[in-house]
């Protein structure tokens, strides 16, 4: 199922996409809902982030092959850091490329959307009990204030550097979800999250015995090899199998109007 969130007529709704259309739904997606009578095409609603995370949280070196081409050795435990809800953007929107750094890289990543409350869950507790669904992620990075810095805040953190979407699919198997991302019609990562270092039940259960993770909140898994620099009037594309296409355009700040 896709739970796709939009806006029509000033309205923020919530509905699920078959096809090129979606039916608006009532209730939460994080709890329950019936489907209503209002169907629209897709053509003709503005396209909204699928979700409004408090945070994300974000997986660094994940992929083996991404942290060799970064020159660092496999992490021995999963390296967090945090991207703000004011970097969120949905599909079809812009990344803004910041005056003060001179090199933004794009990373595609698979994007875990949680349904409930999560931390510190017993032995017992099954970690994918939480997980609403997947979405296209954009972990959007300045490399050079990443390097300079050491801490991720400032090059990870900027408004526009965490593109998600273009909806919540709730049926993929999360063992193999095949990602690509493509700049300016050219392939530059493919990977599937079958080669996660740690895998999302493992991140999940680790994550939430630091923070309390809530409804909405996303993981970003991390990224696969083949990350690069962005440049103004790129079109980068994320594609996941079964999910769609989350697809952004860069733009220099100040943004032309
Ligand atoms: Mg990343």
């Amino acid at each position: 199922m896709k739970l796709f969130r939009f806006k029509k007529s000033d309205q923020i709704a919530y509905g699920v996409v078959a096809n090129d259309h979606v039916q608006t739904i009532h209730g939460s997606i994080f709890d329950a809902f019936t489907m209503t009578k209002a169907i629209y095409a897709l053509a003709e609603v503005e396209w909204l982030p699928p979700c409004e995370p408090t945070k994300i949280v974000a997986i660094g070196r994940n992929y083996r092959e991404h942290a060799k081409e970064m020159g660092h050795d496999v992490p021995a435990e999963p390296l967090l850091f945090i991207k703000p809800s004011t970097a969120v953007i949905g599909t079809k929107q812009k990344v803004i490329l910041p005056p003060i750094s001179k090199r933004v890289d794009f990373e595609g990543e698979v994007g875990v959307v949680i349904k409930k409350k999560a931390y510190r869950l017993g032995p017992q507790e099954n970690p994918m009990d939480y997980v609403l669904g997947y979405t296209g992620a954009l972990d959007i990075t300045a490399r050079d204030l990443q390097k300079q810095d050491v801490q991720f805040t400032r090059a990870k953190g900027f408004d526009t550097f965490a593109p998600i979407g273009p909806w919540i699919e709730t049926a993929l198997n999360p063992k193999d979800i095949g990602l690509q991302t493509w700049v300016n019609g050219e392939l530059r990562q493919s990977g599937s999250t079958r080669d996660l270092i740690f895998p999302i039940d493992y991140l999940i259960r680790f994550i939430t015995e630091v923070m309390t993770l809530l409804p909405g909140d996303v993981i970003f898994t991390g990224t696969p090899a083949g990350v690069g620099p962005l440049s103004p009037g790129d079109a980068v594309e994320l594609r996941i199998q079964e999910l769609g296409t989350l697809a952004v355009n860069v733009a220099m700040c100040p943004c032309p109007a």
